[in-house]
């Protein structure tokens, strides 16, 4: 089996990137963002106080996460709802961000994301893929952008759903979340020390995919 861990930032172009190559290559595409975005969602739904540790590890045992393929196209249940669209808030991505930081939450997910890679060949996309989720990943790609440039594309990709919000509020959510990310003790959001470090600032999101296509092939052949 072969599996390509990328990692990086919000907003560096990830899943467009990992769709569109593991596409070309017939590979499973993995949303890790999306698990624990589905935890967050769960504690906004249940009424449990993110900083409450305690409590978010109380809800964990009931939880019920799954993910399935439908035409190709990554859906995340919880129970037997399909909540792909519900997670994408930026209300969620900032809660997700702080629940992601509890130690037991990760260990939680930690299973259901290895799985995939046991039967398949897989893009993985996330924060700590190539550092704990899949070390012995083929391929470790790093993937970041600077933080406006990465604003401005959030807020394109929000646009294009139908969701308009403010260019300063994401930048502002972004530099948070990458804080979050980076500095938290469990886990934290950085390259892996084999891994390839792209910068897609100043690249389209085809010259990325390109790119990215070209690092694949030098590590599998
Ligand atoms: O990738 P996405 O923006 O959907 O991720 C949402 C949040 O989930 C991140 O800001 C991060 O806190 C968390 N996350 C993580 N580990 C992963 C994937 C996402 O901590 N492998």
């Amino acid at each position: 089996m072969i599996s390509v861990a990328i990692d990086g930032p919000a907003g560096a172009g990830k899943s467009t990137i990992a769709k569109k190559v593991s596409a070309e290559l017939g590979f499973i595409y993995v949303d890790t963002g999306a698990v624990y975005r589905a935890v967050a969602l769960a504690c906004i739904e249940s009424g449990t106080e993110i900083g409450n540790t305690e409590a978010v590890e109380a809800l964990l045992p009931s939880l019920d996460i799954s993910i399935v393929f439908l035409n190709g196209e990554q859906h995340i249940l919880l129970g037997d709802k399909d909540v792909s669209d519900a997670i994408r808030s930026e209300n969620v991505s900032m809660a997700t961000s702080r629940v992601s930081a509890i130690p037991a939450v990760r260990q939680f997910l930690l299973d259901l994301q290895r799985d995939f890679a046991k039967h398949d060949n897989v893009i993985m996309d996330g924060r700590d893929i190539g550092t704990v989720v899949l070390p012995n990943a083929q391929v470790k790609i790093f993937l970041t952008a600077s933080p406006e440039i990465r604003a401005k594309r959030r807020v394109l990709q929000l646009k294009e759903k139908g969701i308009e919000e403010d260019y300063e509020k994401v930048l502002y959510d972004i530099i948070h979340r990458d804080y979050n990310d980076t500095h938290r003790e469990t886990a934290p959001l950085k390259a892996a020390e084999n891994a390839v470090i792209v910068d897609t600032s100043e690249m389209t999101f085809d010259e990325a995919a390109q790119k990215i296509m070209e690092i694949i092939k030098e590590h599998t052949v």
